[in-house]
């Protein structure tokens, strides 16, 4: 299993997906009278935010839609009426997050040694949030998702260094397949692949060590007695380290900040831990997601020089 500093710069900054950025009023419009994407400039916002913060792996912010709708709406087999409903066998048709992620690069070209992150909800917590009309069946349902979503993977894998599983129901209900559901998920990936589940993972933690996957991320700042159960397990994974609470728009203190990296550099190795918010920061204003990210990189900064490894 590949380390995160193989791959990617000493103790790298990421974000989960999700940031604040949706079109303006003018952008619909000329949407509208010139058949224009008007995404395609609240994407560049994100990521130039991301960026400017200082971010080494950045998303495109995931502005066009919640996790479930941006993949669901554009799965065969699913009728988009309010909830996404599935009424039909499952189909994947094109790929569905391609295009975004070759803009995002677009946007990261002009930014040395910083990488883009493909992003995709994983099968289970896909599962769980569209209605059935037709499986009937949940592990059937996650089952078909699975294979939907490892052919988007698939299809992500030549533009990425990383792919990120999004399963934050697998925090609130484990199901007892996840290792074989994240298997079909992940079958013939050769890049990193991470999987991230916010909630309190730490009577799970056992479990998801288990999974396929090279990188857990899971959140750290909204539930600090993590860091401890991570300490205390032996397993070979790299960790996606939430460092700020992106449910809250407070900002940390960055003492305590500092204190969970290093005990988790103590612990793991700095070599094996990915910074970033505990979870999307689509809920926070601009203002305060920069803020937010402003801090995980001058906290990472500064434990790094400490380090000796910048
Ligand atoms: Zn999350």
């Amino acid at each position: 299993m590949k380390k995160v500093d193989e791959v990617f710069s000493s103790l790298p900054v990421t974000v989960v997906g999700s940031y604040p950025a949706s079109p303006s009023p003018e952008e619909m419009m000329a949407a509208y009278h010139e058949h224009e994407d008007p995404f395609i400039p609240a994407l560049e916002r994100a990521v130039t935010a991301q960026l400017h913060a200082g971010v080494d792996v950045v998303s495109d912010g995931q502005t066009r839609a919640d996790m479930v709708a941006i993949f669901a709406s554009k799965i065969l087999g699913v009728r988009m009426k309010g909830r996404p409903v599935v009424i039909g066998d499952l189909e994947f048709v094109k790929p569905i997050t391609v295009d975004d992620t070759v803009l995002t690069q677009k946007v990261v070209d002009e930014y040395p040694g910083r990488s883009v992150k493909g992003i995709i909800t994983g099968p289970y917590t896909m599962a769980m949030s569209v209605g059935d009309q037709h499986y009937l069946d949940i592990k059937e349902l996650s089952f078909a998702m699975a294979k939907v979503i490892n052919q988007e993977a698939k299809a992500l894998q030549s533009h990425v260094p990383i792919i990120q599983f999004d399963e934050p129901f697998m925090s609130q209900d484990y199901p007892d397949y996840a290792d074989e559901l994240i298997g079909v998920a992940t079958e013939g990936l050769d890049v990193m692949v991470g999987l991230h589940s916010c909630g309190d993972v730490s009577n799970l933690f056992d479990k998801f060590v288990e999974l396929p996957v090279d990188l857990l991320d899971h959140e750290f700042a909204t539930h600090p007695g993590l860091l401890d159960v991570v300490a205390d397990t032996d397993f070979e994974q790299n960790i996606g380290l939430g460092l700020v609470r992106s449910d809250k728009p407070d900002l940390e203190d960055q003492d305590a900040v500092a204190g969970a990296l290093r005990k988790a550099c103590d612990a793991l190795g700095p070599e094996r831990i990915m910074a970033d918010p505990d979870c999307g920061l689509r809920h926070q204003t601009p203002v305060t997601a920069r803020q937010k990210l402003d801090l995980v990189v001058n906290t990472r900064n500064t434990v790094r020089t400490e380090l000796g490894s910048d």
